[in-house]
């Protein structure tokens, strides 16, 4: 038996985050994760020397100053971390079916100068769209560095979709899809994504992009390193099973090993329902259990790791969505048979300087569904039936690969892949959900969860509370701690730091 302060189920960015500000406040907190390595999706792997990132491929608003930069600052992040900038003026690349032309995307005022470029005629809908983004970002405070006891976005931007509004501002559908064609960051619904999710995510981009130099893992390395200077204690392979009750308040949480782990606080940081179906049934309202246990989630995603051959393709410092076919929204709608329809495709390097690539990271939707037979099954015993299957779909994805990068099979070394199952074997996320659950602007409530639960003593973070993503996760964590530090004191610590 042990005791603690508080104890952190899982150490993905938001539990970590959250365990950094409260060891650094002095509480005694103990974070227990699942599997060997850290960091939930921030790990990387090697294949062929090769290091991938499995989650974190890119952050945003990270230029000195702007709203991630800042926080990290607290954090203690911005010294340590290994970063490059990925190019201002195509940071994000949009391209289309075997076309030549690319819609490149600018940081700062020239995202929309560009885009007027291609589009001259939409010049009045572009700057309209350019302000509706500025707007909507400026009007969230705690992105913006006000202060504000919660999370608040304005209604009207929860309520309403980021597809619908274009139409009311463009009937150009191209121009409709190139906004749009990085929507693979936010898994893009057309009929269910708030415009504020959209807009605080690609301004964030636009504001500044940059990439890890030696992978997303460095996040989770620096903050672990933190937490136990200030005395607190991380541990791998820790799968949490249980939460055992003493009267309403859980009082211990058991891991696989049968070791109890004793605190005044919880916090997880895994998936809301995974999180509440371990909870005694009788310890919540029946209506909160059906309510968690019915949210959707994002879709999942098949993901291509390709090594390239030494000097072989040349490195780009960009990332590339690729559209086959003529729209961005195929998240919840993709057909089967001509998957994949959209892809992002992220070269990476094994030295900032490096003139060619050695591998790519490349992912595209892919429902839960396709992979349901195998869903008792674990990593690497699922079978050679399963093989095939993933055989067959590295070869369709490559045909899709090809559409844009028409040579690239001869550049390629080995192929490696991962499916919905992976996803929902490392993360604990069920479905294999790319981000959690998904926002709905239909039923924004449904999907939306604060920090605070129906169990006194139990608290949430990460991404299923604000928003994913890294600027998303990073805030959500300081509104977790901040419930038990008290809000308006932590956020004054972290201006200061400014
Ligand atoms: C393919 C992909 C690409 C992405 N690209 C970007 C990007 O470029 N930029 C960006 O900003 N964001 C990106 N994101 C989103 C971002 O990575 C996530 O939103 C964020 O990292 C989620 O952090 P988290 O702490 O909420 O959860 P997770 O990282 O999912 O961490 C949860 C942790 O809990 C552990 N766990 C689960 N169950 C248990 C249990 N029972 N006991 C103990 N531990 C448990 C898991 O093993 C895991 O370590 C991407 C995500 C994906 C999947």
């Amino acid at each position: 038996m042990q005791k603690f302060d508080i104890v952190i189920i899982g150490s993905g960015l938001g539990g970590l985050q959250t365990a950094y500000i409260l060891s650094k406040e002095g509480y005694n907190v103990c974070v227990l994760e699942k599997n060997h390595q850290f960091g939930g999706v921030t790990q990387n792997f090697v294949r062929d020397g090769v290091k991938f990132d499995t989650g974190i491929h890119y952050i945003g608003s990270y230029d000195k100053g702007q709203t991630l930069y800042n926080y990290f600052k607290y954090f203690g992040l911005t010294k340590k971390l290994d970063v490059k900038k990925l190019n201002t003026n195509d940071f994000d690349i949009i391209s289309f079916n075997n076309e030549n032309k690319w819609y490149n995307y600018a940081n700062g005022n020239e995202f929309a100068n560009q885009l007027i470029e291609y589009f001259p005629k939409e010049k009045n809908a572009i700057l309209k769209y350019w302000n509706k983004l500025q707007e909507i970002s400026d009007s969230l405070p705690l992105f913006n560095f006000e202060y504000s006891p919660k999370f608040s976005p304005r209604n009207k931007d929860v309520t309403s979709g980021i597809y619908d509004y274009l139409k009311t501002i463009t009937t150009n559908k191209r121009l409709q899809n190139v906004l749009t064609g990085s929507n693979m960051i936010y898994a893009g619904d057309k009929h269910k994504t708030p415009i504020y999710v959209h807009s605080v995510i690609n301004k964030s981009y636009i504001d500044s992009a940059y990439k890890f130099n030696d992978g997303s893992e460095q996040l989770a390395k620096e903050l672990i390193k933190s937490i136990r200077e200030f005395g607190g204690t991380v541990l791998n392979k820790k799968e949490v099973v249980n939460f055992s009750f003493k009267d309403k308040e859980i009082e211990f949480v058991e891991t696989k090993d049968g070791e109890l782990y004793y605190a005044n606080k919880f916090i997880s940081n895994i998936h809301p329902r995974r999180t509440f179906e371990m909870i005694p049934r009788e310890k919540v309202r029946k209506a909160f259990y059906n309510r968690v246990q019915s949210v959707n989630n994002t879709i999942s995603y098949y993901n291509l790791f390709i090594t390239f051959k030494e000097k072989s393709f040349k490195y780009f410092n960009s990332n590339v969505y690729h559209i086959n076919g003529d729209t961005s929204w195929v998240a919840s709608s993709y057909k089967k048979e001509k998957w994949p329809q959209y892809f992002m495709f992220i070269p990476t390097q094994k030295h900032p300087n490096d003139e060619y690539a050695n591998g790519a990271n490349v992912f595209t939707y892919m429902k839960f569904d396709e992979v349901l037979k195998w869903k008792n099954t674990t990593i690497e015993k699922r079978g050679d039936e399963y093989k095939a299957f993933k055989q067959k779909k590295n070869d369709q994805f490559l045909n899709a690969i090809e559409m844009r990068f028409p040579d690239i099979r001869k550049h390629i070394k080995n192929i490696y892949s991962s499916s919905p199952l992976t996803v929902r074997d490392y993360t604990g996320c069920n479905d294999g959900a790319m981000y959690g659950i998904s926002k709905d602007y239909n039923n924004p409530l449904h999907s939306y969860f604060t920090p605070k639960t129906k169990v006194p003593n139990l608290l949430l973070t990460g991404q299923n509370t604000v928003l994913h993503g890294v600027v998303g996760v990073t805030i959500g964590s300081v509104l977790t701690a901040g419930e038990i530090v008290g809000l308006e004191y932590l956020f004054s610590k972290i201006k200061k730091k400014i």
